[in-house]
C-alpha cells in the first residue's frame, strides 16, 4: 500500500508504507497524529455544511445500493460510465466506509469526471477519520477543478480534527486561500476558517488567521467575500470568548 502522507508540495508520498502501518520509513511520525483519539470537537457555533452544488443527483439503482463494499469500491475504480463511478461515491458516502478510503483517494486523484472526484471529497469528508485529512489536503491544493477545491474546503471545515491535525487544517486551508484566484473557492476557505479557528490551538495561529481575514475584508473587491470574512471573524471571537468564560 502507497504510503498516506504528504509531501511538502502537498501530494502523496508515493513510497510504499511500512508493513501494518499507513506510512513509509520516512513518515512514521504521521502515526503518532493520525492515531490522536480526542473525541472531535464540534464548537456550539460551528456550522455544519453540505455541498450545494453535489454535481448531479442521480437514483442510485438498487442493484449498486444492496454490493457489499469491496465491488461497490471496484465499480468506483474501473466502471467505465462516470455516472457509475459517481454513484458508487455517493454509496460509499452514505455507509461512511474507513476502508474506501483509499480507493476514494486514488479516484479523487486521477478521475476525469470532475462530479466524480468531487462526490469522492464529500465521502471522505463524511468518512471523516483522520486519515481523509490527507486526501482533502492535496486536492485543495492541485484540483484543477474549482467544485473539487470547494468540495474540500467545505469538507476540512466540517471535519472538526482534533488536536494536531486539527491546527494544520486551519493552517492549509488559510495557506489556499492566500493563493487561491477562484471566489467560490475562496468563500468556502473562508467560512471552514470560521469553523476551525479554535482558540484551543494558540492564540498565534488564531491572530494569523484574524489577520489574514482582516486584511481580504479590506481589499476583496466582492461583497460575497468581505461579508463572509466579517462572519468568520465573528464567529472564531465569540468562541474565543466563550473561551475566555
Ligand atoms: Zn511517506
Amino acid at each position: 500500500m502507497q504510503c498516506c502522507a504528504l509531501t511538502l508540495d502537498k501530494k502523496r508520498c508515493a513510497n510504499f508504507a511500512r508493513d501494518a502501518s499507513y506510512f513509509c520509513d520516512a513518515h512514521q511520525n504521521e502515526m503518532a497524529r493520525i492515531s490522536d483519539t480526542a473525541p472531535r470537537r464540534r464548537g456550539i457555533f460551528s456550522r455544519w455544511r453540505s455541498v450545494s452544488t453535489d454535481g448531479g443527483k442521480f437514483d442510485v439503482p438498487k442493484w449498486l445500493n444492496d454490493l457489499p463494499t469491496p465491488r461497490v469500491m471496484e465499480h468506483l475504480q474501473t466502471h467505465p460510465d462516470s455516472i457509475v463511478r459517481w454513484m458508487s461515491a455517493y454509496v460509499l458516502r452514505k455507509r461512511r466506509a474507513p476502508e474506501a478510503i483509499h480507493a476514494l483517494w486514488h479516484v479523487l486523484k486521477q478521475d476525469p469526471a470532475r462530479v466524480v472526484r468531487q462526490q469522492c471529497a464529500v465521502a471522505l469528508g463524511k468518512i471523516g477519520t483522520p486519515l481523509v485529512f490527507a486526501p482533502l489536503v492535496e486536492a485543495l491544493n492541485h484540483d484543477r477543478d474549482q467544485s473539487v477545491r470547494q468540495a474540500c474546503a467545505i469538507a476540512l471545515g466540517n471535519l472538526g480534527l482534533p488536536g494536531n491535525l486539527g491546527m494544520d487544517a486551519t493552517e492549509e486551508v488559510a495557506r489556499v486561500l492566500e493563493q487561491e484566484e477562484n471566489i467560490f473557492v475562496k468563500w468556502d476557505c473562508i467560512v471552514a476558517l470560521g469553523q476551525l479557528g479554535d482558540p484551543s490551538a494558540g492564540s498565534g495561529q488564531i491572530a494569523r488567521v484574524e489577520k489574514l481575514l482582516i486584511r481580504l475584508q479590506a481589499e476583496e473587491i466582492a461583497q460575497v467575500i468581505r461579508d463572509a470574512c466579517h462572519d468568520s471573524l465573528q464567529e472564531i471571537r465569540s468562541r474565543n470568548r466563550m473561551m475566555a468564560m
